[in-house]
Parts: structure tokens; sequence; C-alpha cells
């Protein structure tokens, strides 16, 4: 894509030339180099060029995830995950919704309809105050149950966390491991996911998840399901957590066969470009 891309920022900077020398040119060569000009523009998909802005706009890192493809592919499948968003409650917010350590979730925002989780046919709980959004709550279930019967059973230890539970968490994390160890694996009131509603823990909720047949499940086959993991190795400096192989974000299936086509895989990098493009002109 970065080859095309390329090429319509040479037309838009050429475009730009021609505006800024036409002053010093004659009446007639004006005219002539504006009907070329309009013709050319007409040429380009406005949504391509939107797209050269938005990407020009992201981070270095983000952009040299993104490889070399076709634009108006990327476009088709972009259309797809925004459209995958009518399968989510409109009442909620958005199922990309842009939550880190620098965005925020006002402290009164809670998910409508939670539903409570506890033990099932599918899983296990290990406390008794979970609960997700109805279509997280669906997808977790379907996740689980093929799980199940691969004969893995997962356990969930955390899920929709409110605004006060989290800053008592956080303020727990500080107490134990000191500011700078808390900031990096437990979020702010405000800034987490789990606010959402749509992400979860699975236990055990440290490294050793990775290790069990239920970890080298999930990593296999969460995104199948809709499910993206949020912290993955190697990207603290881009999300601002060190790796959390237990905790998974609920997007959709769509959103995560975007995010492995064109992000490298990285949930960070797929969300913060949605939401430089919904905020685009
Ligand atoms: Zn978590």
């Amino acid at each position: 894509m970065k080859k095309s891309i390329k090429k319509s920022l040479l037309i838009f900077i050429s475009l730009l030339l021609i505006t800024f020398t036409a002053c010093a040119k004659s009446k007639s060569t004006e005219k002539k180099e504006a009907a070329k000009q309009e013709e050319t523009a007409a040429t380009v998909n406005p949504e391509i060029e939107k797209l050269n802005r938005v990407l020009l706009s992201m981070s270095p890192r983000c952009k040299e995830a993104i490889p070399n493809g076709d634009p108006e592919e990327f476009l088709a499948d972009l259309h797809k995950v925004l459209d995958s968003r009518s399968d989510f409650s409109s009442e909620d917010l958005s199922p990309f919704y842009l939550i880190d350590k620098t965005h925020t979730v006002s402290s009164s925002y809670e998910p409508k309809g939670l539903i409570h989780l506890e033990n099932c046919s599918a899983y296990n709980v290990n406390k008794n105050n979970l609960s997700l959004r109805p279509e997280a709550y669906h997808a977790l279930f379907e996740l689980a149950k093929a799980a199940k019967a691969s004969g893995v059973t997962l356990t969930i230890s955390s899920t929709y966390r409110s605004y006060d539970y989290q800053k008592n968490l956080f303020d727990y994390w500080v107490r134990v491991d000191g500011l700078e160890e808390a900031e990096r694996e437990s979020a702010r009131p405000g800034t987490s996911q789990h606010q959402l509603g749509m992400a979860l823990d699975f236990a055990p909720v440290d490294d050793a998840f990775d290790k069990t047949p239920g970890g080298k499940w999930v990593y296999a086959h969460a995104s199948d399901y809709g499910w993206s993991l949020s912290f993955p190795q190697g990207y603290e400096d881009v999300t601002g957590y060190r790796w959390e192989c237990w905790h998974f974000r609920y997007i959709g299936k769509e959103a995560c066969r975007f995010q492995k086509k064109w992000f490298g895989d990285v949930q960070q990098f797929m969300i913060e470009f949605i939401d430089a493009w919904e905020k685009a002109e």
C-alpha cells in the first residue's frame, strides 16, 4: 500500500506546487492549469486522499506495521469493520472505542444490560461478581464451548470493572508494587478496557497462563471468535502496558481479521487508526 500511497501523495504535492506557482503565471495559463488540476483531482478516490492524511498522522511504528498493499482493498476491509458495528448495541460505546493511558471514559460510564457470569457448561469463574456486555458474554460462551470441545476448560478471573472498583484495584497495586511497576500492569480509573464491559482476564492472571493448555488454545483461536489480545509482547511503548497474555478484548471477528491483515495483529494500532479515521474530515 505504501507505494500506491506515495504515488497519490506525489499527486497531492504536485497539486500544491501548481497552486503556489499559478500566481506568477498569465491568466490563460492559470485557467488551463486550473482545469487540469480539477481533472486530476476528480480521478483520485477522495477516500484514498483521506487515507493518506490519516496514515500520515499515525505514529511511525504504526505506519511501519502496515504492509504494502492495495489502498482500495484496505478501504473495502475498513468499511466491513465499520459496518460490523451494527452487530453491537448503539446504546453503549463503540466496540472500537479508544481507551488507553491518554484516552479515557467518564467515571459514570457503565455499559447497559451487563450479564452476570457464573460456572456453566462452557467455562468456570473464580469470582462471583463477574459480568460482561451481552455481545461479549455470548462471544465468550462460543469461545469457551469450542475450547471445551478441544478438551480445555477455561477459567474467567476478571471482566467488567466499575470506575470505583478500578480505582481501588490501582491503589492496591501501587501499595504492593510501587507506582512505577503498578503503571505497567494496572490501569488508572477511567482508562481501563475493563470498564467498557468488553474485556476479560483468564486465570491464572500471570505469565504462566501462556504455558497452560488454556493459554495455548486461546492464543491460537481467540480471534476466530472475535477476541483480541490487547497487550502483546514487545509493545509496551505502544500500549502502555507490559505483555498481558491473559487479557483479551472483544471486538468481533471482522475487526480481528482486519487487525491481523493490516496492523501486524496489534489491536492498539488498529483502534488508533479507526479513531483517527472517524475524527478526520
Ligand atoms: Zn485485564
